[in-house]
Order: C-alpha cells, then structure tokens, then sequence
C-alpha cells in the first residue's frame, strides 16, 4: 500500500474542485494506474500558495507535513504541469524526500512540460 499525496496549482485551485485528481486517483486510471496491483491511499492534497508568493520556499511547510505521514509518492498535478515555470523545482525539491509523479490525470505526456517523474534522491545527512 503506498501512501500518496497530490500537490496542485493554487491559482487554478481557487476555480477548480479537483474532480479530475480524485476521480483517477479513486478509479486508479492514469497516473494512479500503477498502484492497481499494491492499492494507495491518499494522505495528503495541498496546494502551491499562488504565483506571488515564492513558490518554491512554499514547499518546505508541505514537505515537513507530508513526511509526518510518511507520503510515499507526490503526485503534481496535471494542472502544474501544465502552465507552472516552477514544474522541474518542483519535482526536484519534492524527490529530495519522496517519489515524485509528473501528473495526475490525462495523457502521460504534457504540452507545456514534459511529464518529469523522479525517484526520491539519496540524501547524506
Ligand atoms: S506558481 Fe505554478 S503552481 Fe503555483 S499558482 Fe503559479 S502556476 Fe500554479
């Protein structure tokens, strides 16, 4: 069982109801398909706090709050892959400390970037 959480863009959030997201992720199809044989479940949805803030810094608080459940794989979602610059900051910064998935729904690969999906980073500490 792998423990998931989705990251999506905070300014489309503030219109979207995350339909998409969390009918793949409760139908296990597209992004979610490869948990069909080990089952998931979502332990966290949060989103980026919007283009005016730093984005990136942003991240830290989430982080810190996805490893006190012990998120096994962060999805971003197919809007950030889609319209946010930040897109590879972010999966880079996220697999320091777990999987990242370049998407959630829709086709494997995006039109504005494409899909980036990274094991977690080995970090020495
Ligand atoms: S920084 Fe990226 S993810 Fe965040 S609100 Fe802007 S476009 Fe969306």
């Amino acid at each position: 069982m792998k423990k998931v959480a989705i990251y999506v863009c905070g300014e489309v959030s503030k219109k979207c109801t995350a339909n998409g997201c969390l009918r793949t992720f409760n139908q296990k199809e597209d992004s979610f398909r490869r948990y069909e044989e080990v089952g998931c479940q979502l332990v966290g949805f949060n989103n980026c706090n919007g283009c005016e803030e730093n984005p990136v810094e942003s991240l830290k608080v989430k982080i810190e709050k996805f490893k006190k459940t012990d998120v096994d794989k962060v999805h971003l979602s197919t809007c950030i892959r889609g319209r946010c610059d930040h897109y590879e900051e972010f999966a880079k910064e996220f697999a320091k400390y777990f999987d990242v998935i370049g998407y959630t729904h829709g086709s494997d690969n995006g039109k504005k970037n494409n899909n980036i999906n990274i094991n977690k980073y080995i970090i020495f500490e």
